[in-house]
């Protein structure tokens, strides 16, 4: 960002505009306009034929400026600046390292409705009062108007908002009379609240065991430090939190809490609400655009002490930020896959790092990467280890599906301990990452398979709703009663999904309550939660879903889980695949040992002597992760290397490729520390009728791929190779599709 040059006169703003154009553009200062217009202001601006809202990030002289004819700023939209210096540096930062264009990282981390340009919310409470000359005058003032003189008496008494006005039922015309005459005026309350005075401690939090007590002393309050908090679930890591926060309020502080997206129970919401009372701000996706912005702008007054929110909530201004969690730190939400592709984990630690206060990165299954910078010295590890309940570690068992006679995906093994579970009267959790009904609808006759026509994939069926649709693109069409091809009408429902599996379960359990859980079913957070409680009141019950299940939710009863399968994640052609099962079958086991009673989690899988599969049951999640990071450090692959891709697709697949050609061309010659693979065919070559390719690009050390990437998205702006192609680049990325 460049720097304000104070001596000069400054007539010409640089403005971030949200667009693709990876630079700033100047503009002049509104007719008439004489005030200085700080960067973090938003303005309305001409850009080509149309009207944008983008933010003034600099200025310099008019000299300076790009030659041409500037166009002028329509409106400043806001009286202050929205974002402080030092959140405008943050997302440039941002914005350079994972190559987006400032403009378009700026609008994507403001609330949607600041982003359209609304007015900032007022968060102030209006009361009227009398006024100089309304406190001069006689009383009675108005012994013929007895609604007149009833408003003053209500206002020597003491100011009143409109609506207790109302309430005492004083109509709104006599208000504005009154006002008319400059009887009366309405003034705002002072804006911020003072954090500390408002820490009421709703209930007293339980003392500490052991582990906790070490952790809690071993977090500093002052300065930059990073804490990885390892402990399994259940084992008390959220109470860390709470009383770590405790004490930065106490230190007229805030505290920065990040979830993943839908990790935020009303459990969770529900003991942080209980513990600080009114200071806590939330938000998330669900919130509308209206209360969100007011979160917002509530968290930037510092009205707020704690601020609980998803992914882009890295980035809310908090004027006396005092401490930053990361809870679940390793969770995939965290990273944006399309846009921005920002990880908000990293900026987390790059915020921290910035603005000088303490970082919390709690999981029980935490990223290797998070592990090798324990293990480094960046992170200070602090490990839970004993649980509070009274619950043991859950027990697993590996059931071998070789040869095994199958029900629809489950074996007989899997339908015993779900039965003599069900009979003790405890819950049963049916975990299988896929939702719909069968993944496959085949003509038995002609072999006819239904596929998408848009993307090189299989229409799952949805039986229910009685549709075909494709889980990439969207595509859906009615289920056919008979073969397209050959008419025949002997259409067979291969291999299941969530639907099949909920259906296969009511038809042997028919008398145990049945939930399921999965994207069909559940379609809003309160969706969620409704699933939840009916679960919660106790009670023999089966659960089945996706990995939706495995987050967030505590499960009282639930002494059983089964995972259906495991081998998708065992041989996922991404080289975090193993890491993210290990990361699912400990998350789902943790959700099962919770409540008072130890719990079982069985794996069924094809390959039960594979060694991680072993070593994860045997040893647990650290063994697993140290095994991981041992074959990593080998391949010099993250966290021991640096990544980076570069995606393209076109509507034709030869398009797409010889862009990513060019760049690697163009790379090779610029830098000769970065290796390249590809362009290569993405794992799903043919996605919405576009055929999609990726360039990878590996280094020893980030170094390396920060210098290259900023000129290879200088190079694929203006190849003619770009030409009808979408690309984009991808650093550090989670996913490799
Ligand atoms: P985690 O965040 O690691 O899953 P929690 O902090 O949610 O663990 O703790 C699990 C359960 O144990 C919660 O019900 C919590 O209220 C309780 N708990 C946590 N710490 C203590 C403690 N020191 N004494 C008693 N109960 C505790
Ligand atoms: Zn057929
Ligand atoms: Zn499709």
């Amino acid at each position: 960002m460049p720097a304000p040059l104070s001596m000069s006169v400054p007539d010409c703003y640089q403005v971030a505009v949200p667009s693709p154009l990876r630079r700033l553009f100047d503009y002049l200062p509104p007719a008439g306009h004489s005030r200085e217009i700080a960067p973090g202001s938003r303005v309305r601006v001409p850009f080509g034929a149309r009207e944008l809202v983008g933010m003034v990030v600099g200025r310099h002289p008019r000299q300076a400026a790009t030659p041409g004819e500037l166009r002028a700023i329509q409106a400043v939209l806001d009286a202050e600046p929205l974002l402080p210096p030092e959140l405008l540096e943050l997302v440039a930062w941002a914005a350079d390292y994972y190559q987006h264009p400032l403009g378009e990282a700026l609008a994507s981390v403001l609330p949607v409705a600041l982003r359209k340009g609304d007015d900032y919310p007022d968060l102030r409470t209006w009361r009227w009062q009398l006024s100089a000359l309304g406190h001069g005058l006689p009383d009675p003032v108005f012994p013929r108007a007895p609604r007149r003189q009833a408003l003053v008496r209500l206002l020597r008494e003491r100011p009143r908002t409109t609506a207790e006005l109302r309430a005492a039922g004083i109509a709104a015309a006599v208000v504005q009379a009154l006002a008319k005459l400059g009887l009366i005026e309405r003034r705002a309350d002072p804006t911020t609240g003072d954090r500390a005075a408002e820490l009421l401690l709703g209930e007293a939090p339980p003392s500490l065991h052991r582990d906790q007590r070490a952790a809690l002393a071993a977090i500093e309050l002052h300065g930059y430090h990073a804490y990885l908090l390892h402990g399994d679930t259940g084992t008390g890591k959220t109470e860390v939190y709470l009383r770590a926060i405790e004490k930065i309020l106490r230190l007229g502080r805030q505290a920065l809490v990040l979830v993943p997206e839908i990790g935020l129970t009303p459990q969770t919401l529900a003991r942080f609400q209980a513990r600080f009372a009114h200071a806590i701000g939330v938000l998330h996706s669900g919130l509308g655009e209206a209360e969100r912005a007011r979160t917002w702008a509530a968290a930037r007054e510092g009205r707020i002490g704690v601020l609980i929110g998803t992914r882009s909530a890295v980035f809310a201004p908090l004027p006396a930020l005092g401490i930053v969690i990361v809870d679940e730190e390793h969770d995939l939400s965290y990273k944006q896959q399309e846009g921005f592709r920002y990880s908000a984990r990293d900026v987390a630690v790059m915020r921290a790092h910035r603005a000088g206060v303490p970082l919390v990165l709690g999981s029980a299954t935490p990223a290797l990467e998070s592990l090798h910078n324990a293990a480094s010295g960046r992170y200070r590890p602090l490990r839970l280890t004993e649980r509070p309940s009274a619950a043991a570690a859950p027990r697993w068992e590996l059931v071998d599906l070789r040869n095994s006679r199958l029900r629809e995906g489950i074996s007989a093994r899997a339908l015993q301990a779900i039965a003599d579970a069900l009979a003790a009267g405890d819950q049963v959790l049916v975990f299988l990452n896929r939702r719909g009904y069968a993944t496959t609808l085949l003509c038995h006759h002609c072999a006819w398979i239904a596929g998408c026509p848009h993307c090189e994939a299989r229409l799952t069926v949805h039986l229910g709703a009685r549709r075909l649709l494709c889980h990439h693109c969207g595509h859906r069409r009615t289920l056919p009663s008979q073969c397209p091809s050959c008419g025949s009408a002997e259409l067979q429902l291969l291999g299941q999904g969530t639907e099949k599996t909920e259906a296969t379960l009511q038809a042997l359990f028919p008398d145990t309550p049945l939930v399921r859980i999965d994207r069909d079913t559940v379609r809003s957070r309160g969706g969620l939660q409704a699933k939840f409680q009916r679960i919660h009141d106790g009670g023999p019950c089966l659960l089945v879903g996706t990995q939706m299940l495995a987050k967030g939710h505590h499960f009282p009863a639930d002494t059983r889980a089964v995972i259906l399968n495991a081998d998708e994640g065992l041989m996922s052609p991404d080289f975090r695949g193993n890491e993210r099962l290990g990361q699912l079958l400990t998350q789902v086991a943790g959700r099962a040992g919770r409540g008072d009673r130890p719990g079982t989690v069985l794996i069924q899988s094809h390959y039960c002597d594979h060694p991680l599969l072993r070593l994860l049951v045997e040893r647990g999640y650290p063994a697993f992760a140290e095994r991981l990071l041992a074959q990593r450090a080998a391949a010099g692959l993250p966290p021991f290397g640096a990544l980076a891709l570069v995606r393209a697709e076109a509507a034709s697949a030869a398009r797409a490729e010889a862009l990513l050609s060019a760049i690697r061309a163009a790379g090779e010659v610029l830098d000769a520390e970065v290796q390249f693979l590809g362009p290569l065919p993405a794992p799903l070559e043919k996605r919405g009728g576009r055929y999609r390719y990726l360039l990878t690009l590996s280094a020893t050390g980030r170094t390396a791929l920060q210098r290259l990437l900023p000129q290879l998205a200088m190079r694929l702006e203006i190849l003619p190779e770009a030409r009808g192609v979408r690309w984009s680049i991808d650093a550090d990325p989670q996913e490799v599709l």
